[in-house]
Order: structure tokens, then C-alpha cells, then sequence
């Protein structure tokens, strides 16, 4: 009855790294070419975290943009825009907020595990335990079918399943009938959406522990040759390898890690002997990581630089994608004031 949409959406609070490329990006420029799909800067989100410094999401906003462009997001394909631009997302989920169970709320696995991992920040706030209903008006708004997410995120995916269904409960008075006239169920106003897993990203960062900002263990995508070689000779190996001529274990190293991102098969089997047998150097060993690296972001440099030349060009895509979004958040919008009795027209 609706049509194919997915939707994501990432929060503006750094600069974008390798971890965002292989984890989210890549993901995204495919699905771009499957779906019809809709991504946005969750600037509202990212408040709720960061409430008490707001200059951070102002100051990522548009460079994360231009990063999503870099990394071959298709403004032609996709629909790009500001959460905080389509403020029906903002009534939806305050109209949400009246039939959610607080319970539902307090149950979500990420409420009480974010609030323990950012215990530097006061999260005991409205806000921060209404972000996974702002998450599902996100969602239902669009209407979306399908929302990629990794394991962490599905009960987010199930609440939004369960919000709408209870919405589609009170407010639906459209039956919906079988061949023979009896009724199957309701009309649905909104769309209970599916999880599109997609896998956790493995890429490893510099220390060999999750690529993370909060690890400072990163590659940016706009790290420049000269950092990514700095980088990735600095990084840690073996212990074992104290002299060239000690041999080594690639299982303890992170640059091995690496090169299971990025080596092919003979490369590999050259650093697994020539580090057991100390046939190969460490430099040696971190070269072709150096040049793979090198070579996947030197189109999402160039592509970048053109973006940061052009901010009008990235101001347009964006304006126009809020258009776009709008014009659909609105179209649901009308629907539910209409079955909350809210239209007075
Ligand atoms: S040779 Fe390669 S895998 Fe072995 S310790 Fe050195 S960097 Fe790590």
C-alpha cells in the first residue's frame, strides 16, 4: 500500500572517520541504488547528548555533509536533509508522546547502558529518554519500510513497530476486508517498518580497538596521504618484534587486523610468514596498508574539496532535500491530525 523508503540518519558530533565509511557510508551509496531512500543530520539528537554544548553539532553539520557526498551519497538518488528543518518530525513525536507507554520508553536496552557509558553527562533528562520516540516519529513520518540498523538498534525497530501499531489501534476506523467482506484489520495510518540488518562494521581502528573518535584511534575521510602514512607507521605491533629479528604473531598485532580489510589473499599470506619468520620488517608490513588506505580516500579527498569550494552547491542539496522531506512529513501529518480529530478545517 506504501511505497519501498528507507530511511538513517547520523548525528552531527565529529568529524567522520573510516569507521563511518565501512560501518554506514558504503552501505548508504548502495542502498541508494536499490531504494528510494532519505537520510538526515539528527541534529535534534544529537542535542540530547549534547545539550550543553550545542557549538559542536553547528560546527559538524555541513562538514558532515560534505562527507556523505565525498563518500559517493548521491544527492540525484537520495533525499538529504536537517532533521531539525522538518519540524513535523518534532509534532509527530510530541502527538506520539500522549499514547506511549513511560515503560516502553524505559525498557529500550540503550536507555540505561548510554546513560552508565556517558556518565560524565547529567542524561537524566525528558529529553534523553524520549529520543527513542523521536527515533520513531523519525521513522513513521516517512512512512519508511525499511531502516538499516545493526544488532544494537532492532529493539529500537520493534518499539517503533509497537508505537505504530498502538497508533494504528486508537486511531484507525478503516476496516480493511478480505475478498468475502470480512474484516482483517485496520487500515494502517502509520507503517510499522522492518530492520534492514546490516553487518556491525569491523573495521578496526589504530589500536587495534573499535574505530571510535572517544579511542582518538582514528583515520578521518579527509586524512591527508601525508597523515595516513604518519599514522599507520605509528601504529602499535607484535610486542613480540622488539628487533627486526624477532619474529612475530600477525594475532597480535592490529596492523594484521588491517590487513584483513584491506589485503588480498597473497598479500596476507605474505605477512603471516614474513612476520613468523621475521622475513618482513614492520614498516615493511604496514606499507601496502598504507598505499590501500591511500587509495580509497583519495576520491572522497577530491570529492570533498570540490563540496568545500562550493558551499552554495551543498546549502542547495540540502534545501532542496529538506523540501522533499517536508512535503512527504506532511503528507503524514495530515493523515494523523485527521484521525486525532486535530484538523479543525
Ligand atoms: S610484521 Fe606486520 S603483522 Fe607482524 S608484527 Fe609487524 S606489523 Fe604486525
Amino acid at each position: 500500500m506504501f511505497p519501498e523508503r528507507v530511511l538513517s540518519g547520523m548525528r552531527p558530533t565529529g568529524l567522520l572517520h573510516l569507521g563511518h565509511y565501512h560501518g554506514v557510508l558504503k552501505n548508504w551509496v548502495k542502498l541508494q541504488n536499490e531504494f528510494p531512500c532519505l537520510f538526515f543530520v539528527a541534529d535534534w539528537h544529537a542535542l540530547t547528548t549534547h545539550y550543553e554544548t550545542p557549538e559542536v553539532i553547528k560546527e559538524n553539520v555541513w562538514d558532515m555533509v560534505i562527507d556523505w557526498l565525498a563518500a559517493g551519497v548521491d544527492p540525484e538518488k537520495a533525499t538529504l536533509f536537517i532533521q531539525s528543518k522538518v519540524p513535523e518530525h518534532a509534532e509527530l513525536h510530541l502527538l506520539l508522546s500522549m499514547n506511549t507507554p513511560l515503560s516502553w520508553l524505559e525498557r529500550v536496552p540503550t536507555y540505561k547502558d548510554q546513560q552508565e557509558k556517558l556518565s560524565d553527562k547529567d542524561l537524566g533528562t525528558y529529553g534523553f529518554l524520549g529520543y527513542p520516540l523521536l527515533q520513531s516519529a523519525d521513522i513513521l513520518i516517512y512512512r519508511a519500510t525499511q531502516v538499516p540498523v545493526g544488532e544494537d538498534q532492532v529493539p529500537h525497530i520493534e518499539l517503533t513497530r509497537e508505537i505504530a501499531r498502538r497508533f494504528n489501534h486508537f486511531y484507525s476506523k478503516e476496516k480493511l476486508l478480505d475478498a468475502k467482506g470480512a474484516e482483517i484489520g485496520r487500515k494502517p495510518i502509520l507503517l510499522e517498518p522492518k530492520a534492514l540488518l546490516t553487518e556491525a562494521s569491523k573495521m578496526p581502528g589504530l589500536d587495534g580497538m573499535k574505530m571510535s573518535k572517544s579511542y582518538q584511534n582514528t583515520l578521518a575521510l579527509r586524512e591527508t596521504p601525508e597523515n595516513i602514512s604518519q599514522k599507520i607507521r605509528k601504529m602499535p605491533t607484535d610486542p613480540a618484534r622488539v628487533r627486526r629479528t624477532d619474529p612475530g604473531d600477525p594475532a597480535k598485532c592490529p596492523v594484521w587486523q588491517l590487513h584483513e580489510v584491506y589485503s588480498d589473499d597473497n598479500t596476507k599470506q605474505w605477512v603471516q610468514e614474513g612476520c613468523k619468520s621475521a622475513g618482513i620488517g614492520c614498516i615493511q608490513c604496514k606499507e601496502p596498508i598504507i598505499q590501500a588506505v591511500t587509495a580509497e580516500l583519495a576520491p572522497m579527498r577530491e570529492r570533498a574539496a570540490m563540496y568545500t569550494e562550493n558551499p552554495a552547491l551543498v546549502r542547495k542539496i540540502i534545501e532542496e532535500g529538506c523540501d522533499r522531506a517536508r512535503a512527504m512529513a506532511t503528507d503524514t501529518m495530515k493523515d494523523v491530525r485527521k484521525h486525532m480529530g486535530l484538523d479543525y478545517s
